[in-house]
């Protein structure tokens, strides 16, 4: 049986991150809508199955009328370009992306297990054991070192945005907040290691670096998530992710987060004028507590991960015995989501929602094809952000330097560079990725 997509009543057993395919034509209409599984600010998640093969899919469907009414354009093209030139085993694998008059289309991987959130929500503690809470951790750290090393920052960490794969390992997905550097710098070679980073047997790598053209202002984020830079408007680079990781570690080990006040300002004054503080209970070792407050120290150039990024951060005793490039082999996390074997389509890991709007895929699939016999009858017209065409082709990004040297050259050529504007001009094939 094939196993690019999530087997229909089975377990999944690989990453799917390094399958590529090339030249794959697919419309809305390639697809059969099974249920809505998510629902954010602007987006909404449909569980779908590809006619084609029986195999399971989540497609995100933004309107794009919605998008240009409350300016999110860029976000949502950021969004795209870092799923398209990613490609990592805990970051979530985008497959196809194409548009119809109405509405953009990310045709991703099924995370079957749904939000950790939801998972952590269920335990009975709401609360994970220090040697859980570092599993999930060391997933993300990879997950941010990628990040970083392509020159994105996340920004929105939060368990709301870690969705967990039929294996219980990790997968980020919502990159709207992300932001692309314009050009990601160069990873180095840290020299002169102090003391504290000398049991890090190999060289230390600058991820920092690669993200050093990047600061920006823009206020985003997950109140209770924020780094105080952000709140101060100082202006900020990846040191924001750390602070974010600070929160997460928290939040799993307490079931609350550290500086939550009564309203949003309360909040935001803690988050800049309070010293972390730790219950009694449960007990967390010192050394964990050590990197929580590393994490969360307010000065952005003296927070772990402000010297070299990742490698700082792995490079904690906390994290002592990882085997970081083996991490994706646990074949126990602590969580593996449960499933109705009896249900080829379940998706028991997600809450209900009612779904508000008609989305028929097979209308859309006939406006799809309308528009591109359109186009190849008329020429290479200039079109209105409501036309739609595909999105624009991604490189292959198998390997790192391919995908960043794939990247500039596609931040030169953007065909979405002129959406805002009201020009799109756009290729009329759906693009697929990987
Ligand atoms: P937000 O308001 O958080 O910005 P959004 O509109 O950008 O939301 P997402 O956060 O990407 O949308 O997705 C909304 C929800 O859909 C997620 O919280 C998750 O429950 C579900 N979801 C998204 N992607 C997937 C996926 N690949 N597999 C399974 N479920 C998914
Ligand atoms: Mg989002």
């Amino acid at each position: 049986m094939p196993t690019n997509g999530v087997k229909k009543n089975g377990r999944r057993s690989i990453s799917h991150s390094s399958l590529r395919f090339t030249d794959v034509e697919v419309a809305p209409n390639s697809y059969r809508k099974i249920r809505l599984i998510g629902k954010g600010d602007v987006g909404k998640v449909y569980l779908v199955e590809k006619k084609s093969n029986g195999k399971l899919y989540a497609m995100k469907v933004l309107s794009k009328a919605e998008m240009i009414k409350r300016h999110k354009i860029k976000r949502v093209l950021a969004e795209q370009e870092i799923l398209a030139t990613s490609n990592h085993p805990f970051i979530v694998t985008l497959y196809h992306s194409f548009q119809s008059e109405e509405y953009l289309y990310f045709i991703m991987e099924f995370c079957s297990g749904g939000e950790f959130f939801r998972a952590l929500q269920s335990l009975e503690t709401k609360c994970l054991k220090e040697k859980d809470a570092r599993f999930y951790a060391a997933e993300v750290i990879a997950a941010m070192e990628y990040l970083h090393l392509m020159g994105f920052i996340y920004r929105d960490l939060k368990p709301e945005n870690i969705l967990l794969h039929d294996t219980g390992h990790i997968m980020l997905t919502d990159f709207d907040l992300s932001k692309p550097s314009t050009e990601p710098g160069v990873p180095t070679i840290v020299k002169n290691t102090p003391f504290l980073f000398q049991n890090y047997s190999t060289p230390t790598i600058d991820t920092k670096s690669c993200t050093a053209n990047l600061r920006t202002n823009s206020f985003v984020g997950t109140e209770e998530y924020i780094a105080p830079e952000v709140i101060t408007g100082m202006g900020h680079t990846s040191a924001v992710d750390w602070w974010t990781l600070g929160i997460l570690l928290y939040e799993m080990l307490y079931g609350t987060t550290p500086f939550k006040g009564e309203n949003r300002n309360m909040t935001f004054c803690n988050i800049i004028r309070n010293e972390v503080t730790f219950p009694n209970y449960p007990q967390v070792s010192p050394s964990c507590k050590s990197l929580i407050r590393k994490l969360l120290i307010k000065d952005e150039r003296k927070r772990l991960g402000s010297r070299a990024g990742a490698s700082d951060v792995k490079a904690h005793p906390f994290f002592k015995g990882i085997n970081w490039a083996l991490l994706r082999h646990e074949k126990t996390p602590p969580i593996v989501p449960r499933y109705n074997a009896a249900d080829p389509f379940d998706t028991s890991n997600f809450r209900p929602i009612e779904d508000s709007i008609e989305l028929d895929l097979e209308k859309e699939g006939r406006a799809f094809v309308a528009l591109q016999q359109r186009e190849r009858g008329g020429g290479h017209e200039t079109l209105g952000p409501r036309s739609g065409r595909g999105l624009y082709p991604s490189p292959s990004a198998s390997t790192m330097s391919q995908a960043s040297s794939a990247k500039k050259d596609k931040r030169s050529a953007n065909p979405f560079r002129d959406f805002e504007s009201g020009k799109l001009a756009l290729p009329s094939h759906a693009s697929a990725h990987h």
